[in-house]
């Protein structure tokens, strides 16, 4: 199963590049991604 780079996700889902994403100030434990505005981090967008 292909692995998604948070890149990727924010792309897939919001159809804006990264950099384009505010984030929030907390890292997932799990994932190790930045939790974004609509907090979600890479365990959310992988589901
Ligand atoms: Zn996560």
């Amino acid at each position: 199963m292909k692995k998604y780079n948070s890149e990727e996700i924010h792309k897939i889902l919001y159809k804006k590049e990264s950099h384009e994403v505010k984030y929030s100030n907390y890292i997932c434990p799990i994932c190790k991604s930045r939790i974004d505005e609509f907090g979600l981090c890479a365990c959310d967008a992988a589901r």
